[in-house]
């Protein structure tokens, strides 16, 4: 655990048997454990081969949990009279299982749904019909009238849909819809907030974002919807100044702002009811408690407290009601819930991969003694052998050297290359950069069964971000091998060289070159996960090089009620019995191939297989968690 800090980022849903092999917890540290190898292996045995992708669903619910628990203490701490009712942001991962699993969990807790998009709310609608009425509904992002009927309509059928201004133009757009249509409208106004997070996903915040109504045009929305006897419609102010919030203090500074625009509004005569934060929740990816941008320096608990205490100070001060209070959490809520198993294909020396031996002749180098052989002196000889190796190339390019001849030199610049690092070693001297193996001397490459950053992880190729990468079994041995990860994508911007540093929460510093490993062995499989890549990131990732969906396999609460008794803070009844019936996943499945695997953890499971064709064939298995 030291080694790869699963206690600093886990949040208590990892952690490592005695045997060596990565456990997940999906109902958090007090639920069962599941050996996330030997799920593995027989996935394998079931037909359902690496790259796989795991979705635990109960992580989500105990995650949805965990933040009402957290804003339920807060306000009972600062005695506010308003609610908090979560919303989740579909932008963040519309995965139809995690979707649904967050309308299920979130139902008791009266959790909605946020779209930013006409075809993310034409999907959700789907979801929350039948739902108890008064379901939220946040609907962001950029509206034509067609977006604007379908919120309407959403109205007639019963969810609390309220549609956010993001421009002024669409004010005009909206009041014409309503008349149309004769419905009256729940609005809100996403305000521009003046404090910006200067964060990689800050540019949603500050005066120039992309959405969002400036000070002039708020007031000037309220002055005509008071003109057009609407402005009792006006329910809600929403803002969101961006991800990945990693200091507490920006979020302290945001709920000021945004609380006193909240309390003008009401002065103004609107008839508000809901302050709706946004995003911004961070995640600690490295687990180090740090503002570095792959972690958080508060806990859940400190940003709950904060944002319902700016609101309770503000709502005192200027005499008006509580609001219930909404956040936009997707990053806090979803990360956690995926987890990418891979597995390695070879591993190569990072200095210099083996070469073929040829039978060409090679003329013996020159004799040289080295009498004062220095630093400088071997980056000319690099450079000496560099530059007769370019103008060998450029003599085959206009037809003078053969191929033999070609090959011959490329053995003459080995050879070079090697003596030069032979007494670079005799007299500790350093090597020229080009032909330093890594920062870590020793390291392998390893090839991993997957496309690493276009398809899996497409913000460690973009913005450098951070994910934990760890082997899922093998734990109790020490890993001997640095290695960086190549996939299987030709592009050599895909490849991963900067790991967590277990070390940057106490005294270390800069990301890791290389991740410690071990080395293969014969005939025998060596799985790697990478974790925390709930949202933003498969959904994201592209068909690049046509890589097909991956192998899908999720984890769900089996026994009816389960989900809900999670997600309300309760543990199911019957805690002992393992699986001894279908759950409500495979019933709902259908048809298909049932097979029955039985792992070492003291349970047997059922694992439904289900071929599904997403552009290139995967399979998806449902497999149902009883506790
Ligand atoms: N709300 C809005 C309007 C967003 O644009 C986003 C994404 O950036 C979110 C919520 C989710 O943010 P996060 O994943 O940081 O919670």
């Amino acid at each position: 655990d030291a080694l790869y800090n699963i206690q600093g980022w886990g949040s208590g849903y990892f952690s490592i048997s005695q045997n060596g092999h990565l456990l997940v917890k999906p109902q958090g540290e007090e639920g069962p454990a599941l050996d996330l190898f030997k799920l593995t292996q027989a996935a394998q045995a079931q037909g359902l081969r690496a790259p796989l992708l795991y979705r635990f669903l109960p992580i989500v619910g105990h995650r949805i949990n965990k933040l009402n628990a957290a804003f339920r203490a807060a306000i009972d701490r600062f005695e506010y009279q308003g609610a908090y009712q979560g919303v989740f942001p579909v932008k963040a991962n519309h995965d139809r299982a995690l979707i649904q699993a967050v309308v299920e969990y979130g139902a008791p807790h009266s959790f909605g749904l946020e779209v930013g998009s006409k075809a993310e709310l034409v999907m959700v609608m789907s979801q929350l019909a039948g739902r108890p009425p008064g379901t939220n509904l946040v609907c962001n992002g950029y509206k034509d009238a067609e977006y604007m009927e379908l919120v309407l309509h959403c109205r007639e059928l019963g969810m609390n849909a309220m549609v956010v201004m993001e421009q002024y133009s669409e004010v005009d757009l909206l009041l014409g819809t309503a008349r149309r249509l004769g419905v009256r409208p729940s609005i809100g106004i996403r305000a521009k907030l003046t404090t910006r997070h200067n964060g990689h996903w800050g540019s949603t915040s500050g005066d120039k974002a992309k959405f969002g109504l400036r000070a002039r045009e708020i007031v000037a929305a309220v002055n005509k919807l008071g003109d057009e006897g609407m402005l009792d419609c006006l329910h809600l102010l929403h803002f969101h100044v961006g991800s990945q919030i990693t200091n507490i203090r920006m979020v302290k500074e945001v709920m000021r702002e945004a609380s006193f625009l909240y309390a003008e509004l009401v002065q103004m005569g609107a008839s508000m009811r809901y302050i709706d934060c946004g995003g911004g929740l961070a995640v600690d990816y490295d687990g180090s408690f740090t503002d570095s941008s792959a972690s958080m320096s508060y806990t859940l608990q400190h940003y709950a407290n904060d944002v319902v205490s700016a609101v309770q100070e503000v709502c005192i001060q200027r005499g008006i009601p509580p609001p219930t209070i909404i956040t936009e959490s997707g990053r806090a809520l979803a990360s956690h819930h995926s987890v990418l198993v891979f597995d390695v294909l070879t591993t190569v020396p990072l200095a210099a991969a083996p070469q073929p031996p040829l039978p060409l002749p090679l003329s013996p180098p020159p004799q040289h003694t080295h009498t004062h052989a220095d630093a400088s002196a071997l980056r000319e000889a690099f450079n000496d052998a560099s530059y007769f190796k370019d103008e060998a190339v450029r003599a085959f390019k206009l037809g003078v050297l053969s191929l033999e001849e070609r090959a011959q030199v490329d053995m003459m610049f080995d050879a070079a290359c090697e003596r030069i690092r032979q007494v670079a070693l005799a007299h500790d001297l350093p090597l020229p950069d080009a032909l330093r193996p890594d920062a870590v001397p020793h390291t392998r490459m390893y090839h991993v069964n997957m496309s690493a950053d276009f398809r899996s992880a497409v913000d460690s190729w973009a913005i450098h971000q951070l994910f934990p990468i760890l082997p899922i079994h093998r734990l109790c041995e020490e890993p001997s091998v640095p290695a960086t990860l190549a996939d299987l994508t030709c592009d050599s911007d895909e490849k991963v060289d900067r790991f967590i540093n277990p070390k940057v929460g106490v005294g270390g510093g800069e990301p890791l070159p290389a991740l410690p490993l071990h080395p293969l062995r014969e005939g025998e499989k060596y799985y790697l996960a990478l974790f925390l890549t709930g949202v933003y990131q498969e959904v994201m990732g592209s068909v690049h090089n046509m890589f097909g969906s991956l192998n899908t396999l999720v984890v769900r609460d089996a026994r009816p009620g389960a989900a809900a008794a999670a997600a309300a803070g309760q543990r199911p009844a019957n805690q002992a019995h393992p699986m001894t019936g279908e759950g409500p996943a495979a019933r709902a499945a259908g048809s298909g191939a049932w097979g029955r695997c039985r792992l070492g953890w003291g349970g047997s499971w059922r694992v439904f297989l289900r071929g599904r064709v997403a552009r290139l064939p995967a399979m998806k298995a449902d497999l149902a968690l009883h506790p």
